[in-house]
């Protein structure tokens, strides 16, 4: 059975694959099914901090830092490993402003979590990973925010967008040894006013050594949370 009006609008907005270029009509998101298949999914990552292990490893294991320190986060969730192509879609979404990427990215996020809704309950508050000011001007959007608002808005969650704020523009994390992250991240992110939600996941692209998320954790904890998850489309494997 033929929509006159859907396959009007499928012309006037026609959708494309944003990695292969194929023409997908009458889906609402810009990956085709192939492409979608074939990206690097992560399999096996560490319970707390989803650091990818071998497949040797039983699911639920830790990875060694974790071992060592406990994060003050209680899960993560994280899609991919930083490899190809989600490298380049995020640098995409980041440095080029495509922002149907963060689209894209989000959809993707949520649709992972509704699965898993299905057995457990998701967290009742999403918050995106705060950019400094400075760094929110120079780039006119927070990738995070992008990524957050299609997944609380899939998920039907409340985005607290202005709960907190990050008030130190760090240099990149990668440079520094544990201890030096730790310092110059201290006191990093302000918490607006008080956590009513027990229960929160914060939204990030990347994660690298995962020293925000931890400080913006342990913010969160002070400020009333109970329990804090993260929700992260690219996991790097340089610690
Ligand atoms: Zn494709
Ligand atoms: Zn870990």
């Amino acid at each position: 059975m033929k929509y006159p009006l859907a396959s009007n609008f499928s012309y006037l907005f026609p959708n494309n694959c944003t990695l292969c270029g194929e023409n997908i009509p009458g889906v609402d998101k810009s990956l085709c099914l192939p492409c979608q298949e074939q990206l690097p999914w992560l399999k096996n990552g560490c319970r707390y901090c989803s650091y990818p292990l071998s497949d040797s490893n039983l699911s639920g294991a830790l990875c060694g830092q974790c071992q060592q320190t406990p994060p003050p986060f209680h899960s993560s969730h994280c899609l991919f490993r930083y490899d190809y192509p989600v490298d380049q879609l995020i640098s995409r979404l980041k440095f080029n402003h495509q922002l149907m990427i963060g689209r894209l990215l989000g959809q993707l996020m949520a649709e992972s979590l509704s699965v898993r809704r299905a057995c457990e309950a998701l967290p009742e508050a999403i918050i995106p990973m705060p950019l400094h000011r400075r760094r929110l001007r120079q780039r006119g959007f927070n990738q995070a925010y992008e990524i957050a608002f299609v997944c609380a808005n899939r998920l039907n969650i409340p985005l607290l967008d202005n709960a907190c704020r990050r008030i130190k523009d760090t240099p990149p994390q990668l440079a520094l040894d544990a201890k030096a992250r730790r310092r110059n991240l201290r006191q990093a992110f302000i918490i607006e006013k008080g956590i009513a939600h027990q229960s929160i996941a914060i939204v990030d692209d990347v994660m690298t050594t995962g020293s925000s998320m931890r400080e913006l954790s342990r913010e969160l904890i002070k400020a009333g949370a109970e329990r804090i998850e993260l929700w992260c489309i690219a996991r790097t494997t340089i610690e």
